[in-house]
């Protein structure tokens, strides 16, 4: 349960106060002038807090207890695929085998390595149904990037250089627009239409001899699954673009449909949601890319190749976009998928998809009577909800995901996909307990019922949490991450 939250005691520095104790050095004083330029050398003592190792060690302590994870508590970040990391990976990927090497070590010395980086391309390439796979960017954003990149310089070798324009359905998630600029597209918005699905005949309107490419999330960050998706894929094909997926969350459709089943050229993954790494707080992610036959000539190099049972990294890729991270891309974040992966085995992922699908369904079921439900068709891995009907009230969304924190949840993504009204997106992933999703389900039930009663202490809370609302802005904009008595004061105003 929940810890209680102690007074702050803020300032516990006392001069002469030491948390360490160091052996007496044994290395000759030296003018600090003989090692370092002048301008980088200290005049005056850092004003660091002067605490014992007991007050060191509470302070560390109180703040990991403040901060919330997967491994505390239930997490339903729609979009995110927040599921438990379990903690084998962690111990694979500790093993001195892995842990232990460098990158620049010699191929001959580090054969078991490229050979799980080679499995692990093989394994993705099978369940996304692509022809090869490069490990090497390291988020889902840096993959969205690569992957347009491919197809850029696909058109450009087939001397199509009109082609200009990535289509993203308006429920995309931020980073796909995102990424098609910066790889040097104009996006154009294709609509939702009443099913929540891309609507077809705006897509046909705005697909043309420009259209580069499409970018699509399947099922959509709604949740849905695009029903039309084959025949979306021949009116792009049929205009000479090609097929983007989005597979950040593949976990509705592992074991049962494929990507490249449905007609897409390169897909992106995160390993970082689907297959299990850690992530939130800016932690290490991995992206890999899949593409067909015809992509595969750009793919960044250098690439893993395996010859008579020996693995190397081919450099001879004249039409290579490039490298685009340091050889092994986030190896350790590899590892761990694999070891998933492995831990699984194919009928393993094909459960996890089911699972994931029927935890969504059901609490999406159990919240249908409290909360509007813009989409009523069964979802996939994610459903979003609408407090439309709380706003009326006087309760927004905003109000009743603080008013979760009271209840001890982290609350789902809000105000996101945008075509949504008071928008709550909902993914409480297959690793779930069905008492888990109840006892959620009913602090959910319980809010839309406060919001009716009392409607002040939702639009008030949190109640019970160390800080109440923060500015979010100036949080982001202008942190305070160094100690200073006199900032550190202000901010915990
Ligand atoms: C998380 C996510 C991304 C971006 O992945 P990052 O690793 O955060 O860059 C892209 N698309 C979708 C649908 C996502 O959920």
């Amino acid at each position: 349960m929940k810890q209680p939250n102690q007074p702050l005691i803020f300032e516990q520095s006392r001069p002469g106060r030491v948390a360490y104790s160091l052996p007496e050095t044994n290395i000759p004083e030296q003018s600090l002038s003989d090692i370092l330029p002048g301008a980088n050398i200290r005049e005056e003592e850092p004003a660091l807090p002067e605490v014992s190792e007991l007050q060191l060690m509470r302070h560390y302590t109180a703040l990991s207890n403040r901060n919330y994870g997967v491994d505390s508590g239930f997490y339903p970040l729609g979009s995110c695929t927040m599921k438990y990391n379990p903690k084998i990976n962690e111990e694979t990927a500790r093993m001195a085998g892995f842990a232990a090497t460098h990158p620049y070590q010699p191929e001959a010395q580090v054969q078991g390595n490229l050979e799980m980086m080679y499995d692990l391309q093989q394994a993705l390439a099978e369940i996304t149904g692509m022809d090869e796979v490069t490990l090497q960017p390291a988020a889902g954003a840096q993959g969205e990037w690569t992957g347009l990149m491919l197809i850029r310089a696909l058109h450009e070798a087939n001397g199509e250089t009109g082609r200009t324009e990535v289509i993203v359905p308006d429920s995309a998630h931020g980073t796909n627009p995102a990424s098609a600029t910066v790889a040097g597209f104009d996006h154009v918005t294709v609509r939702t239409d009443e099913r929540g699905l891309v609507d077809l005949e705006h897509l046909k309107e705005v697909t043309g001899e420009k259209t580069a490419a499409l970018m699509l999330t399947n099922p959509n960050t709604l949740g849905l699954f695009e029903e039309d998706i084959m025949e979306m894929a021949d009116t792009i094909h049929q205009a000479g673009g090609r097929l983007y997926y989005d597979g950040a969350n593949s976990n509705a459709i592992m074991g049962i449909t494929r990507p490249g089943d449905m007609g897409f050229d390169v897909v992106h993954l995160n390993l970082h949601k689907t297959f299990t790494g850690p992530h939130g707080g800016g932690g290490p992610g991995s992206g890999p890319v899949g593409v067909k036959k015809e992509l595969i000539p750009y793919l960044p190099g250098p690439v893993l190749t395996k010859e008579n049972d020996t693995y190397y990294w081919d450099k001879d890729r004249p039409h290579s976009i490039g490298r685009v991270k340091p050889y092994y891309g986030n190896f350790g974040i590899n590892v761990r998928a694999y070891t998933y992966i492995r831990t699984m085995g194919a009928e393993g992922l094909k459960k996890v998809s089911e699972y994931a699908v029927l935890n969504a369904n059901y609490l999406m079921r159990r919240l249908e009577p409290y909360f509007d439900l813009p989409y009523g068709r069964h979802c996939k891995h994610e459903f979003v909800i609408s407090g439309r009907r709380q706003k009326k009230l006087g309760v927004r969304t905003l109000d009743m995901a603080k008013r979760l924190l009271d209840y001890g949840y982290h609350p789902p993504t809000i105000y996101f996909p945008i075509n949504v009204e008071e928008c709550m997106m909902i993914e409480p992933t297959e690793t779930e307990a069905k008492e888990t999703l109840d006892a959620f389900a009913d602090a959910m039930i319980g809010i839309a019922k406060e919001a009716e009663e009392d409607p002040e202490m939702v639009q008030e809370a949190p109640h019970t949490t160390v800080v109440g609302r923060l500015d979010e802005t100036l949080a982001a904009r202008k942190p305070v991450l160094t100690y200073n008595t006199e900032t550190s004061l202000k901010s915990m105003k």
